[in-house]
């Protein structure tokens, strides 16, 4: 049998106003830049991501049409042009490759572009469009998805990643292969059972690990067989701001009573943990006070600036942080990442050791914003910013993020050493560090963008956890007055 497979992934968050270009698919950072053809075979099989999960399954099952893939760091909406020239292209392959049997989409599922608030559905209408219903479609998808009606009626199959760090990606894309192969052997597809639930959980709250989603996940399904059934869930992405934002439950099988069943249990689950989710934030002043409390417990504090995650579309340039660690004179504390690469230049022209004078990150004029911080920096280390990532999620990749530098604040009483990048990556794995020479199990204080990843690779190297709520593009209070195209109806913790 032959079956083509191919990715497009964006994870889109409204609050930006930095819209995402064809370049930004096109280019590499802390994932592939945009593969297509017989180099996806060498590229993705050994890498923690879906469709490398989904080759291992067809090694010696199928003949496998490589067509492409293309992942842009989370940011704004997908710009028109860029959404149709990576669509259209996929659309042609796979024309190009009939007669197909089944076809794989390595895909994200929060994909807003300017004229789709459901990227991912418009793709898979358009797949349909043109070829009809004959070829089975089967999907993974990221846990951080808006599941949309269209997605479900238009897909066969669509499994979601069940951990938050997504330590799970390739073994996600392995399930599709597993499911799609059921549907392909049987010649039937399975009935759905789709839930939409009526609440919106922030990011914070939805890490795997920790309870309630921890319980709720204990009731996924892996079915061998689709004849008994197969469940997942996706938490949501509140940041794209659609109608069908929020939780979801898919439940796959040959009996409709099955599936309605498996999909019943989960949403009771789900709706009696309602109020467990919320978790303590902290204003920076006040979170660096608990942190320096903290300090001498034998690991470093860890200070996650939960609302400036580039991994979830924020700019990664806020310095309310920062400031507020200045201010309290904190000693041998490091910071990873500010995105400045005007400053990054201007490192490597200095060399290392060497002085120079400039402002920092805070090109973002919001409401609240910090400015940028103005000082004296020294040269501590420098990088071409090209190296491994060793962390569980992200291991087996690497990263080519444009140069970096480790700059210490020269004219401060403070000791801070801050990662300075020249894009926008956010810090889940130690070698954001590592790469700069620095051991952040050396340091009192560990201060790091992102929301929930970092604890993938800092949990256990980090104690206590704060989680500081510093004005950012990733707003994790939220309201309903911030997602005016929310349905009625939803609750939001
Ligand atoms: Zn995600």
């Amino acid at each position: 049998m032959k079956i083509a497979v191919a990715g497009f992934q964006h994870e889109t968050n409204r609050f930006s106003p930095y819209p995402t270009t064809l370049f930004d698919f096109e280019r590499e950072d802390g994932w592939p830049g945009l593969t297509s053809g017989h180099s996806i075979f060498d590229v993705f099989p050994s890498m923690n991501i879906p469709l490398g999960g989904f080759l291992n399954f067809a090694k010696g099952r199928y003949e496998v049409v490589p067509i492409l893939w293309a992942s842009a760091e989370p940011g704004g909406l997908v710009e028109d042009a860029a959404f149709d020239v990576i669509s259209e292209r996929i659309l042609d392959e796979i024309q190009a490759s009939l007669p197909l049997d089944g076809i794989y989409l390595d895909l994200h599922g929060a994909m807003v572009t300017q004229s789709h608030e459901d990227g991912e559905g418009e793709l898979l209408a358009r797949l349909r469009a043109r070829f009809g219903e004959a070829i089975p479609i089967a999907v993974s998808l990221d846990l951080h998805t808006n599941v949309t009606t269209q997605m479900k009626s238009k897909a066969d199959v669509i499994t979601i990643f069940r951990t938050y760090p997504h330590l799970d990606m390739a073994k996600t894309g392995f399930r599709a292969g597993v499911l799609l192969d059921q549907i392909l052997t049987s010649g039937h597809r399975p009935h759905c059972e789709f839930r939409k639930l009526p609440l919106l959980v922030p990011l914070q709250s939805q890490c795997t690990d920790l309870e309630p989603t921890r319980s709720i996940y204990q009731h996924l399904t892996d079915a061998q067989s689709l004849d008994t059934v197969h469940a997942d869930v996706a938490m949501g992405f509140p940041p794209s701001d659609i109608a069908e934002n929020g939780p979801a439950i898919v439940a796959y099988s040959y009996s409709e009573p099955v599936a309605l069943e498996k999909a019943d249990q989960i949403e009771r689950e789900f709706l009696l943990s309602e109020n467990k989710f919320p978790y303590p934030l902290y204003r920076e002043d006040e979170g660096v006070r608990l942190a320096k409390e903290n300090i001498g417990g034998g690991l470093p504090v860890l200070l996650a600036d939960i609302q400036d995650n580039s991994g979830a579309g924020a700019t990664s340039d806020t310095t309310g942080l920062l400031h507020s660690l200045v201010e309290h004179g904190v000693k041998n504390c490091a910071i990873a990442a500010i995105h400045d690469s005007s400053v990054v230049e201007l490192a490597h022209s200095t060399g290392i050791g060497e002085e120079f004078s400039g402002s920092l990150g805070g090109k973002h004029k919001g409401d609240g914003f910090a400015p940028p911080y103005q000082g004296k920096f020294k040269v501590a280390a420098l990088s071409d910013g090209r190296f491994e990532f060793h962390g569980e999620m992200m291991k087996g990749s690497i990263a080519n993020i444009g140069p970096t530098a480790a700059l210490e604040l020269a004219d401060q009483k403070a000791e801070i050493l801050v990662v300075v990048t020249s894009e926008r990556i956010q810090c889940l794995d130690q070698a954001l560090f590592l790469h700069l020479g620095i051991n952040p199990l050396e340091k009192s204080i560990l201060a790091i963008k992102s929301t929930v990843h970092f604890r993938a690779d800092y949990g256990s190297i980090s104690d206590p956890i704060i989680l500081i709520e510093s004005p950012g593009l990733n707003p994790c209070q939220l309201s309903s007055d911030m997602l005016p195209r929310l349905r009625p109806g939803v609750r939001i913790l």
